[in-house]
């Protein structure tokens, strides 16, 4: 299991590439929600979100033990990230996309020069492709969540909070296959177990939720929202005993309660913010923590909208 010291480890591996992310406060949100709200800006990590602190700290690793070849199955964040980090470390990347992936995030990995394999519309089809063409070149796959280094990475985030801001009460974070969210939990809990640490899932993609009231990984079919990087259809191996060991709570939000946060925090805090960054701020918003008068941290957890589908 990942302990705190991974995740101090890893800050030092990640220091020099990724951005130590911004804190804001907002008093329009703290008067609405009844909590003193924070929000740690990722949506301005580099990449547009904090996968790449995960992603880093793994292919920091894989290139140490002389991997040049790497490849990762995703059309969205953590696809961009896996790019940008082979793209400075000067290895060759190739992201495994659905036939159907939309040009905007296809042009952004071409960007930082990752190869783009289009392959089979669902990610059960791309993920043992990409893993297959790793094998085939002598390379190594990049997991999404479900890796030690990757949520060490991702943790990160945690240990910078707590650094950042004195008398954090409550942080609540995003789920999808709970890289981010058992990162944080490590570093926190055991750093400062008095802080709760809230997750957060869209209604129609609540398989932790799900897991951890049935005791075990529990799989959901179609996870249809609009919040795209929390559609994982299950909690990982991994990540899924350090969320039941240590997580406070998991609450639900709608799909229309993520859209009026995300316009929220665009219209009032001038942050441009993805859906699934927003799920946190759709929990403090629509009365879902039960908690008052407290410390909250809502992490921001991207910023990839794409502005040519977005109508707001
Ligand atoms: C990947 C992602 C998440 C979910 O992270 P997991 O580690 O899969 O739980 C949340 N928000 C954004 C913006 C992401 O890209």
């Amino acid at each position: 299991m990942v302990s705190v010291k991974d995740i101090q480890k890893a800050k030092e591996n990640i220091a020099t590439v990724i951005s130590e992310t911004p804190i804001f406060s907002s008093s329009q949100l703290t008067e609405i929600c009844g909590n003193n709200m924070f929000f740690k800006g990722e949506h301005l990590q580099k990449t547009g979100s904090f996968k790449l602190r995960g992603a880093t700290n793994k292919v920091k690793r894989v290139v140490k033990n002389g991997a040049t070849f790497i490849t990762a199955a995703s059309s969205g964040n953590h696809g961009q990230a896996v790019a940008y980090i082979a793209n400075l470390l000067g290895i060759d990347a190739t992201i495994v996309v659905p036939e159907d992936a939309n040009q905007s995030k296809i042009n952004a990995i071409q960007a930082y020069h990752g190869q783009i394999e289009k392959y089979g519309w669902t990610s059960a089809e791309r993920l043992p492709r990409a893993e297959a063409l790793a094998k085939e070149n002598q390379g190594i796959y990049i997991p999404p969540y479900d890796d030690s280094f990757i949520i060490a990475g991702q943790g990160t985030v945690g240990l910078e909070i707590l650094e950042q801001l004195d008398n954090v009460d409550v942080i609540v974070v995003p789920i999808g296959g709970g890289g981010l969210i058992s990162g944080i939990l490590t570093a926190v809990k055991e750093t400062k177990p008095s802080i709760k640490v809230i997750g957060v899932e869209p209604k129609t993609a609540n398989d932790t939720f799900l897991s951890l009231e049935n005791g075990t990984i529990t799989s959901i079919k179609e996870t249809k929202t609009i919040a795209d990087g929390l559609r994982a259809s299950h909690p990982g191996n991994m990540t899924f005993p350090i969320v039941q060991k240590y997580v406070d709570d998991i609450v639900l939000v709608s799909d229309e309660e993520i859209q009026q946060a995300q316009f929220f925090v665009m219209e009032r805090m001038k942050q441009v913010i993805e859906f699934s960054g927003a799920v946190t701020v759709a929990a403090a918003i629509f009365g879902k923590l039960s908690v008052q008068q407290k410390n909250v941290v809502c992490v921001l957890s991207g910023g990839n909208v794409d502005l040519h589908e977005w109508h707001g």
